[in-house]
């Protein structure tokens, strides 16, 4: 059975390069406001398609301002999304699509992340990692703008919501998720467990269900990255409970 690892950002890695970035992606879904069913007004991090292309429906430019909206017209914009995205994708409020959009400068290191949710991987790691049979791996390109004249080659990874947190690891008084929106907040566990049942077992790389910030890799993702020796990564392995 594989082992499997809660991936951050290794602070001590980056501080060696002097990547910076302001970025975020071109589109997404609108926040939802006051949910008729618990009544929160709320959009979730970490659901990201980069390679979702909204330009392929006219009306994209519904998808490029950020703000919340009512539950209908929610509904309405993840349903002219729903057939560009991936089977089973969930689409909550706050998804992102597309290309990652901003300015960047200086040099960036085999792995580069935007807190802690959201990694860039240098082409070389990324064809890399492909070379040694690693599953699941998704490079998307990004817009950034540069300023120096030979840009790195930076792509984004599409990661998409696999897997989940055990129930054991949870609030025990945690309200079910709101049969209306789906929301069910809890805050991050500091003891996070992964339930058996939920894990994929055809990919090397995931962001968690019922905690999509969190992204999780295989043993055999940390071996490759380990034998390339492409730094940016902090590996915390996690226990799994059927
Ligand atoms: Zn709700």
């Amino acid at each position: 059975m594989s082992l499997f690892y809660w991936m951050r950002n290794d602070k001590v890695a980056a501080a060696r390069y002097s990547a910076d970035f302001d970025a975020g992606h071109k589109w997404g879904l609108p926040g939802l406001k006051n949910c008729p069913g618990c009544g929160a007004t709320w959009s979730e991090a970490g659901h990201e398609y980069p390679a979702v292309d909204l330009s392929l429906i006219p009306e994209h430019a519904e998808f490029e301002e950020h703000r919340p909206e009512p539950l209908h017209e929610f509904l309405r914009l993840q349903a002219l999304v729903r057939p560009l995205a991936p089977p089973h994708a969930e689409l909550p409020p706050g998804t992102k699509f597309g290309p990652l959009e901003g300015r960047a400068s200086g040099q960036f290191g085999p792995f580069t992340w935007l807190g802690n949710s959201l990694m860039l991987i240098r082409r070389d790691a990324l064809d890399g990692l492909q070379s040694a049979g690693i599953r699941g791996l998704l490079g998307c390109k990004t817009e950034l703008r540069f300023r120096q004249k030979t840009p790195p080659d930076i792509l984004e990874l599409q990661i998409e919501p696999r897997g989940l947190l055990h129930r054991d690891c949870l609030p025990p008084d945690l309200d079910p998720p709101c049969p209306t929106c789906g929301r069910q907040a809890f805050r991050r566990p500091d003891d996070p467990i992964l339930d058996l049942a939920s894990l994929p077992t055809d990919t090397d790389l995931f962001r968690l269900d019922n905690f999509s910030t969190m992204i999780i890799g295989t043993d055999r993702f940390k071996d490759a990255v380990e034998q390339g020796g492409w730094t940016g990564i902090s590996f915390r392995e996690l226990p799994v409970r059927s």
